[in-house]
């Protein structure tokens, strides 16, 4: 492992976002996290829904031990349809946004009861007609409960890694996942979603990126342009 000491001024690696870079990012990253995956238990694909819309400005380990009882109370989308919003909201109120959450929660499994005959619909087209599923979501579920690739998950470390490699300058994640989308080749859009978060929680974290701990500094013009 070698660690660069001194500030490094100029970029010299290879081109942001070309092939060669991003190919030796996610081969470092592979490395780094042989066993990167979602960090969310569920074991079924209404479990992975329900545990993605409480991950919202939540973290995975307080969503794990809210759903660890959850779960266990709550197995069809007829349990959740039927609950009172006001019971539901105490079951997940640790998670935050908890009102907004139970009554997503509520209506999205309605939504599957009259649409999907109670099943979690496998396309991205059905996933987004559920309340509170956008893409991030939809791409979750498809990709961990389905094996179905359609998108890139783009969630907030993601965005920003994506833009400190100079894979994109966008804030939307709608236009993040689209420069990924053009960039990244697909059969890895689901591991190096995974990859990314690993390293956006351990390493390349939102307010002071660990660059001196760091073994990506060759391949990444934002090495070092922090305060640290
Ligand atoms: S920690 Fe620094 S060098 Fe590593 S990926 Fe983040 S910004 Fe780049």
């Amino acid at each position: 492992m070698e660690l660069l000491s001194e500030t490094q001024e100029t970029y010299t690696g290879p081109k942001p976002g070309s092939p060669e870079q991003i190919q030796a990012i996610t081969g470092e990253l592979r490395r780094l996290y042989p066993h990167a995956k979602c960090s969310l238990d569920f074991s079924n694909p209404l479990e992975l829904l329900v545990a993605t819309q409480l991950s919202a400005q939540c973290t995975d380990e307080r969503v794990n031990l809210v759903t660890r009882d959850l779960f266990k109370k709550y197995r069809s989308a007829e349990d959740y349809a039927t609950v009172s919003q006001e019971e539901l909201e105490q079951d997940i109120r640790s998670t935050g946004f908890y009102r907004n959450k139970a009554k997503n929660i509520r209506a999205a499994c309605q939504l599957l009861i009259t649409n999907f005959h109670g099943e979690v619909p496998d396309t991205m087209t059905d996933l987004l007609k559920l309340p509170g599923v956008a893409r991030k979501t939809a791409n979750v579920v498809l990709g961990n409960a389905f094996g179905i690739v359609e998108g890139f998950v783009v969630d907030t470390h993601i965005g920003r890694l994506a833009r400190r490699f100079g894979w994109t300058k966008n804030e939307d994640p709608i236009k993040v996942e689209q420069d990924l989308m053009r960039l990244v080749p697909r059969q890895d859009w689901l591991d190096l979603s995974h990859l990314l978060i690993f390293h956006g929680r351990a390493i390349c974290q939102a307010r002071k990126p660990l660059c001196k701990q760091c073994t990506l500094t060759k391949l990444c013009p934002s090495a070092f342009h922090f305060n640290q």
